[in-house]
């Protein structure tokens, strides 16, 4: 081998799993097992303990003082929302579903806040009903807020949403800075504070999300440094105490080659400094960072099963009984520009040495339905069981699961 010749990038790790007896384990079950309690493939399964160590790693890397959220849309599955509660402080929504389902796992409405642009009326309602956290969005929302408020006799409990006038650098989706959809320009938000006055609402706080999936440690702190100094500012306009400040997520999961963990040390550190700080001049304001993916990316696998393997002019082919619209992110058709690899294995072969560099690809007539583009697995076999790690987040339901009316996959909290 040309020794000047790169390495080529590898996927970083995926040792949240352990393996046994050529068996990947979720949380103590092998895959072979695993896939007779499913009932069938294809099948998510989510893993307790996986998730329980990444909220340990939080609190261990974080301040004491910092309040962790759940960003439910993340996976928004009852039974998952359910054991998150017993782990985090606070639940971020963004549908009335989505509240009904935070509320039906008996969490309250004052640990609940819910943002998104575009909340219908019943949504406002059950919002104001329950005492969640209204996260404004524009300042129509803001009306009708107070409007519905009056009408149904209930004072409401606002925040700000607020658009900085900076953005999120390296982050996989921007939602701040420029023009955006989502929450008030920072420099209208003064207006925003004397309307939540006037209008007799109960004034939280504000909520700065600035963008999601990063994994430079350098820019997360800059946009820390950035939200804590536009919250001081902005708190200037207000006539009540801020009670809560929160400062969104974006710490990002490795999900393509090249992509490693993000180091937590410096980030917490710096927390720590900055949360002082805006206490010391704002009083005991609950600081809150809010977190999907990174509380759950990594706990779930997508599980399919290979039916049919053809040879086509030189390239092995592999096809399963799931794809694209059971996992589009997987397949490279959610945000990405340029197709990249999941990390993915299979999991009943897993430690026999990679030998073939092969397609695996799903049933659906587009061929758009890849889930490993010339990826180097053990030779594989009809019934072998093709795992995606990192589908703990925007998988099962940021699928469009009709699409070819397919039989639908199933979920599993093990
Ligand atoms: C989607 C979303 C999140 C969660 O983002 P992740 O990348 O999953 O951590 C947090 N806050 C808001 C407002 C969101 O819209």
């Amino acid at each position: 081998m040309n020794r000047s010749q790169k390495a080529k990038p590898e996927h970083a790790p995926m040792d949240q799993f352990q393996c046994e007896n050529d068996q990947l384990m979720v949380n103590g079950i092998p895959l072979r097992q695993l896939k007779h309690i499913a009932g069938q493939t294809p099948f998510y399964a989510y893993d307790r303990s996986v998730i329980a160590n990444k909220v340990k790693l939080l609190r261990q890397k974080m301040p004491p003082s910092l309040k962790l959220h759940y960003a439910m849309k993340a996976n928004p599955m009852p039974e998952l929302v359910n054991y998150l509660i017993t782990q985090v402080d606070g639940i971020d929504i963004a549908s009335g579903n989505e509240l009904r389902t935070a509320l039906n796992c008996g969490i309250r409405g004052s640990q609940i806040s819910f943002a998104g642009p575009g909340k219908q009326q019943t949504e406002l309602r059950m919002a104001i009903a329950s005492q969640t956290t209204i996260n404004v969005e524009s300042f129509n929302e803001l009306t009708q807020v107070q409007q519905l408020s009056n009408e149904i006799g209930i004072q409401a409990k606002v925040a700000i949403r607020v658009n900085p006038d900076f953005e999120l650098k390296s982050s996989g989706m921007k939602m701040g800075g420029g023009s955006q959809q989502f929450g008030i320009d920072s420099e209208q938000v003064p207006k925003a504070l004397k309307l939540i006055s006037s209008y007799g609402l109960c004034y939280q706080g504000l909520h700065i999300f600035t963008g999601s999936q990063n994994l430079n440690v350098e820019s997360i702190m800059t946009a820390h440094r950035g939200i804590f100094q536009l919250a001081t500012q902005l708190q200037q306009s207000a006539n009540s105490k801020i009670t809560s400040l929160n400062i969104g997520g974006g710490l990002g999961i490795p999900y393509f080659p090249g992509e490693k963990p993000l180091e937590l040390e410096s980030i917490g550190e710096q927390l720590a400094e900055l949360i002082q700080e805006f206490t010391n001049t704002h009083g005991s304001a609950e600081i809150a960072m809010e977190l999907g993916r990174f509380l759950v990316g990594d706990s779930g696998i997508y599980v399919s099963e290979i039916i049919d393997i053809k040879e086509s002019r030189g390239t092995k082919f592999a096809i399963v009984n799931g794809g694209l619209h059971h996992h589009l992110s997987a397949s490279g058709n959610f945000g990405q520009i340029i197709r990249k690899n999941y990390p993915v294995a299979i999991g009943n072969k897993m430690q026999q040495t990679k030998q073939e560099t092969i397609q695996v690809v799903g049933p659906l007539c587009t061929p758009l339905d890849i889930l490993a583009d010339k990826y180097k697995l053990p030779k594989v076999e009809i019934g072998d069981l093709v795992v995606v790690y990192q589908s703990g987040a925007y998988g099962y339901t940021a699928s469009p699961r009709d699409f070819l009316s397919h039989p639908q996959p199933i979920e599993m909290l093990v």
